[in-house]
This record gives structure tokens, C-alpha cells and sequence, in this order.
């Protein structure tokens, strides 16, 4: 025993460090030589060895005493002639922290039979249930009431949710006994290493189902189609999502049920675009109409409107009609109208109509009939010059 190292040069501190610059320490080094980090390592092996022995002596008060006293002769049961009896036992981790320590600090938890965090009989909220829905441009301005017919997982009406068959209740677990953990025992070089892992049996729960429910097989929930009256407000627009709170799959353990989420697909209109809450149409005009004004009628969400062209309109002229856009989510007031006119030149003209038109276009005189013309013509020329 001649060969042992000092404990304070094993964990790489100087005698008198405090509690936690020992347990610092400590933890440090577990973790570099942890077999289970260092496979086939023989080397690591005894390194984590040498560093679990120095830290359950130093970590241990009254060990640390004698040790501090007498060096490895005061605890070291090798030493039991000298009369110690309370030295390094070989039993693993009993100084205050184990390995599931390490190993929470060292990957999240998650190690040790899927972490010690996930209660499977905690009340769990039921998951959302995604689903869409496709709706005309009316009802997107105007709200729509309509049923939707979605899946859910709903909690078994046969057995009222336990999956117990009918007059039974669930056993509990013979593996754990009803802990939901079991404790397993792993024979090392160093000592055995025990700990606890969730119990495959009952996967934690505690409790098994010998005379599952007929209906639900004991999963205490079924699948369901539902049919859910929804109310579309007026002014979504495509690709908006509304939230059905409480309508999902139901919760397990009594946890609340999740909701559904329901996204919105507004089908285009022939006449009219939307631009988030305005309107926007076009309108063909004819020629004299453009010429000498006319009243038209303008369809709008809540239906034809009249509108006066005036004289002289161009073509490409918006007009914007005052909230008769769509109406704003969660306001009264609403978006507007873009109404936009374009003269469309006749076709297919007969003869009388041609030779009228000649004569028409033969009166008229650039100055006069035209306000841009004159101008583009004589930024034209300097152009050209
Ligand atoms: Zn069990
Ligand atoms: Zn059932």
C-alpha cells in the first residue's frame, strides 16, 4: 500500500480545500475517467478507481480526519490492524452524490432509464390536432359558420379512462411494487454500482392492466371522429390559423386536452384581389365612356355599387371606393375598394363604324383634345435630334 498515492494529488488539490472545491474536483475527474466514457480503458479504470477512493475518504469528515491525521494508515481497511474500521468499504457512491449526478450534469439526464423528470403519471395535456380548411373568398369576408370533422383521441367511454375491463381495477406492478423503479446492481473492478431504472413492466407507472378494456385495449383513450361546429370569423385571410382551445386530443392522467388548430385556405375570386384588407378591381371601360363619362356599376363585396366615371377618365385611373374593403379581425371598421379602369379598344369594327371613326379622329385637334400628347411629342423630338 506503499504505492498510494496522496488523495489530494489524486484529485488535484492542496490539503485543506474546502467541501465544495473537493466535490468540484471530484466530478471533474469522474467524469474524464468514467469507464463508461472510456471503454476497454484499463488505465481510466484504475484513474477512476483512485478517484472515487480519494473522494470517499476526503468527502467523509470524520475519514478526512484521520486521514488529514494518520494518511492512508488512518482509513484505508488494509490498515485494520491499526485499529480503523471505517474505511473505504468498496460499496460505491455514498458520499452525498451518485452516479446519476454525473450523468444528469454530463448529458441532461436521460441515462438512467429515461431520466427521473418524466413522471409517466403526471397529468399530460393532449396533443394539438392540425387540420385545414378551405373556404371561398366570400366567406372570408363575410365569417362563415360551417362543421368540420376531425380525429381525436378522446378517453374511452367503455372503461371511463383506466383500461380496466369493466369491474376491474389496474394491479399494481410485481416487478417494482408499485414504485415504478427498479434498482439495478452493475459488479465493477471498483465495487458494485447500483441505481435506479424506470421498470419495463409498467414502464413506470406503477401499476399493470391485467384485464385490459375491451374497447380500448388499455390505453384508456380511443380514436373518435368528431364533427365541431366552427365559426370562421369575418376578414381571415389564407393561411391564417385559428385556434380551437380545448377541442384537441384529450389530456392523459387528467391533464387538460390539447386544441385544434385549424389554418384557413381562401380560394381566389374571379374579380376580386385582395391586398390584406383592401380590394382591388379592374373594370373595363369603353371608349366613350372613358370620353364622356358615364355611371357604372362596380361590384363590390356587398354587391353592385354605382359609380360615376367622369369625363375624361384615362385609362389605368383608380378610384377608391371607402370602406368597402374587408372587414378588419377583431374591429368593426374596414379596408377599402381599389376600383381600377382600363379603356378597351373595340374590335372587329365594320366599315361604317371604321370610316366614322376616321372622321372623329380627323377633327381632332393635339392641342386641344389632348393634354399629353403635345408634350410626348416634343420630348420626342428633342430626343431624337
Ligand atoms: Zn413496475
Ligand atoms: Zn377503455
Amino acid at each position: 500500500m506503499a504505492d498510494k498515492r496522496d488523495y489530494y494529488e489524486v484529485l488535484g488539490i492542496q490539503k485543506g480545500a474546502s467541501e465544495d472545491e473537493i466535490k468540484k474536483a471530484y466530478r471533474s475527474l469522474a467524469k474524464k475517467y468514467h469507464p463508461d466514457l472510456n471503454p476497454d480503458n484499463k488505465e481510466a479504470e484504475e484513474k477512476f478507481k483512485e478517484v472515487n477512493e480519494a473522494y470517499e475518504v476526503l468527502s467523509d469528515p470524520s475519514k478526512k480526519e484521520r486521514y488529514d491525521q494518520f494518511g492512508h494508515a488512518g482509513v484505508d481497511p488494509s490498515y485494520q490492524g491499526g485499529g480503523f474500521n471505517g474505511g473505504f468499504s468498496g460499496g460505491g457512491f455514498t458520499g452525498g452524490f451518485g452516479m446519476e449526478d454525473i450523468f444528469d450534469s454530463l448529458f441532461g439526464g436521460g441515462v438512467f432509464g429515461g431520466g427521473r423528470s418524466s413522471n409517466p403519471n403526471a397529468a399530460r395535456r393532449g396533443q394539438d390536432i392540425q387540420q385545414n380548411i378551405t373556404i371561398s373568398f366570400m366567406e372570408a369576408c363575410n365569417g362563415v359558420n360551417t362543421d368540420i370533422n376531425i380525429e381525436k383521441l378522446e378517453k374511452c367511454d367503455e372503461c371511463g379512462g383506466n383500461g380496466c375491463a369493466k369491474g376491474t381495477q389496474p394491479d399494481t406492478c410485481p416487478e417494482c411494487h408499485g414504485t415504478g423503479q427498479v434498482r439495478v446492481q452493475q459488479r465493477t473492478p471498483f465495487g458494485v454500482i447500483s441505481s435506479a431504472k424506470t421498470c419495463s413492466r409498467c414502464n413506470g407507472r406503477g401499476k399493470v392492466i391485467n384485464n385490459p378494456c375491451s374497447k380500448c385495449g388499455g390505453y384508456g383513450r380511443t380514436r373518435v371522429n368528431k364533427k365541431l361546429n366552427v365559426s370562421i370569423p369575418a376578414g381571415i385571410n389564407d393561411g391564417q390559423t385559428i385556434r380551437l382551445s380545448g377541442q384537441g386530443n384529450n389530456g392523459v392522467n387528467g391533464g387538460p386536452s390539447g386544441d385544434v388548430l385549424l389554418t384557413v385556405s381562401v380560394r381566389p375570386d374571379p374579380l376580386f384581389v385582395r391586398d390584406d384588407y383592401d380590394i382591388h378591381v379592374d373594370i373595363p371601360i369603353t371608349f366613350a365612356q372613358a370620353a364622356l363619362g358615364d355611371e357604372i356599376v362596380v361590384p363590390t363585396i356587398d354587391g353592385k355599387v354605382k359609380y360615376t366615371v367622369p369625363e375624361g377618365t384615362q385609362t389605368g385611373t383608380v378610384f377608391r371606393l371607402k370602406g368597402k374593403g374587408v372587414k378588419r379581425l377583431n374591429s368593426s371598421s374596414r379596408g377599402d375598394q381599389y376600383v381600377r379602369v382600363y379603356v378597351e379598344v373595340p374590335s372587329k369594327l365594320t366599315k361604317k363604324q371604321k370610316d366614322a371613326l376616321k372622321a372623329f379622329e380627323e377633327s381632332l385637334e393635339d392641342d386641344k383634345n389632348y393634354t399629353k400628347r403635345p408634350g410626348f411629342f416634343e420630348k420626342l423630338k428633342n430626343a431624337l435630334k
